[in-house]
């Protein structure tokens, strides 16, 4: 019977009207997925998600942003990173109460470090919300309850929403967004160019900032492609008036080459790797 759940569960997976056998290989994914469960549901449980920062600079160099990015700590004190776990997150949507407890510990960071993050002149902190966070329908009156609480400024919170959050309920977003930009809070769209760009959406929306994906940015020096649509979308921001920041800058050439095209910031292993927020707090202090 668990193999056939098995097999059911791989045909649903793949769209209606779908067959599928059973293989050995499902079961080990299925182990896998219930190990998944098992360590999300125990991280939640006992706190055991932690926030690593990573600066964003400007066209100065000078830091002038960071953003949030969560790692699970596994039981063995080894970390999980997210790509492992959010996207399950998200499918079993254990991702509403990982996000909140993510929000909560990153305005606690703002918190405790707001003198030394304001002696660094480092504008704004960028969270990422998920598309189900962002759909509910007590989000707003959440994240306004929790600043309020830990005393944080909205116009310092960058949240970080992808297209695919925008183009499932446009709507529905266009309205919540409103709601948290009366309050200050800022927005980005995240990787953007690589889901349903619609310039219908740019129109409409209070956006503050675009993201060039890192696969762009990837391939700036050696496909022609990619420069036209880097070029493209920063282009398109100035116009628009919003900052663009480009994702995942390793080395100095691709740098140059933003830099030469107008991107206003930038974050990426050539300037900083994520690092662990009492690392990225000793750093705050010495700025
Ligand atoms: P993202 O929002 O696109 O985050 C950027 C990812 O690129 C991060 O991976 C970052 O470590 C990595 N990165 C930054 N610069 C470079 C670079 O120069 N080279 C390379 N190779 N990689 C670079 P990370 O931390 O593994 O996060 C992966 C994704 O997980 C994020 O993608 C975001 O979509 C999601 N995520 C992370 N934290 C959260 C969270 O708290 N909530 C939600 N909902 N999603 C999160
Ligand atoms: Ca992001
Ligand atoms: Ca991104």
């Amino acid at each position: 019977m668990k193999h056939a759940d098995n097999a059911l569960y791989k045909a649903k997976e793949k769209g209606r009207n779908n067959i599928a056998f059973f293989n050995e290989q499902m079961q080990s994914s299925t182990d896998r997925r219930l190990e998944l469960e098992q360590i999300l549901h125990h991280a939640i449980e006992n706190d055991r998600f932690i926030i690593y920062y990573q600066p964003k600079f400007d066209r100065e160099r000078k830091l002038c942003s960071a953003e949030a990015l969560t790692r699970l700590q596994h039981k063995d004190g080894t970390l999980i990173p997210p790509v492992e776990f959010i996207p399950f997150a998200e499918e079993t949507g254990l991702i509403l109460e990982i996000d909140r407890m993510v929000i909560r510990k990153i305005f606690r960071f703002v918190l405790e470090n707001r003198i030394n993050i304001e002696k660094s002149g480092m504008k704004s902190i960028a969270i990422n919300i998920s598309s189900a966070q962002f759909m509910m329908a007590d989000f707003v009156q959440f994240i306004i309850t929790e600043a309020d609480r830990f005393s944080i400024d909205p116009h310092s919170i960058i949240l970080e929403i992808t297209e695919e959050a925008v183009v499932s309920n446009i709507e529905h977003t266009i309205e919540t967004m409103l709601a948290l930009k009366q309050h200050g809070f800022q927005f980005s769209i995240d990787d953007f160019g690589t889901g349903y760009s619609s310039l219908h959406y740019l129109m409409n929306l209070p956006l503050d900032e675009l993201k060039i994906d890192k696969s762009f940015v990837d391939h700036i020096l050696d496909n022609e492609r990619s420069v036209a649509v880097v070029q493209t979308i920063i282009t398109l921001a100035q116009n628009l008036r919003l900052s663009v920041v480009a994702e995942g800058v390793e080395n100095d050439e691709q740098f140059r080459a933003l830099y030469q095209y107008g991107s206003t910031v930038f974050q990426g292993y050539l300037f900083s790797r994520p690092i662990p927020e009492e690392e990225f707090s000793g750093q705050l202090a010495e700025v």
